[in-house]
């Protein structure tokens, strides 16, 4: 399934799920998830080009599993919350991490550091036939062939089932929303001509080379 920015009805996202990314930022472990949103808009395929324009000032890449919800999701308990899992792929979470300390400081809101165009590159995703299965899986990012990013769901502080089950209590979950499940330590920034690989599990499912 191709999902472009048409198909996808809203974007959470889930900040420092992986305690070893949390320790490199300097942040303390959550003791609840952390959660924001990415527009719709700025999802592009993850292939071809990124472009990504010096003005954003640093950008990073954080690669995430991304699953999309295919029924909607109210006060759901964590077993229900991971059936109503259609699909799942990889997207990457782009950051201007500059703007970002920036709004930290100021105690305001991310967006301004997590949406722009292009901020959420996206793989294809494939049908979750078994959630049983979401509770490990692999990803991976590779730049220039180097491995940068490595993660298992199973390392999550806050499972997929967890995660999910605690945003119906708080947002009325639909059908084609989009949840980025957080990312693994080894973030960092973005370089003309890098070319990034996103696996899933052994597979890669997503390639592009960034445009500064
Ligand atoms: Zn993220």
């Amino acid at each position: 399934m191709i999902l472009t920015r048409a198909d996808v009805n809203a974007v959470y996202c889930v900040g420092r799920n992986y305690a070893d990314h949390a320790r490199e930022l300097n942040n303390p472990v959550p003791s609840s998830p952390l959660i924001f949103t990415k527009s719709p808009s700025c999802i592009v395929p993850f292939a071809g080009e990124l472009r990504l324009p010096e003005s954003l000032g640093r950008c990073d890449h954080e690669l995430e599993i991304a699953v999309r919800i295919g029924e909607s999701l109210q006060d759901a308990s964590p077993e229900a919350a991971l059936g109503a899992v259609s699909h799942i792929g990889l997207a990457l979470d782009l950051t201007r991490r500059d703007a970002q300390s920036v709004l930290k400081g100021k105690g305001h809101p991310w967006d301004l550091a997590k949406s722009f165009p292009g901020a959420c590159p996206l793989t294809p995703l494939s049908p979750v036939s078994d959630p049983a299965s979401l509770r490990d899986r692999g990803l991976r990012l590779t730049i220039n062939d180097e491995v940068r990013q490595v993660g298992r769901t199973g390392q999550m502080i806050f499972s997929i089932a967890t995660l999910l089950s605690f945003l119906s209590h708080h947002i009325p979950l639909v059908a084609s929303d989009l949840v980025l499940t957080g990312t693994p330590a080894g973030v960092g920034p973005l370089q003309d001509g890098d070319v990034l690989v996103g696996w899933l599990d052994g597979e890669a499912l997503g390639r592009a080379v960034v445009r500064r």
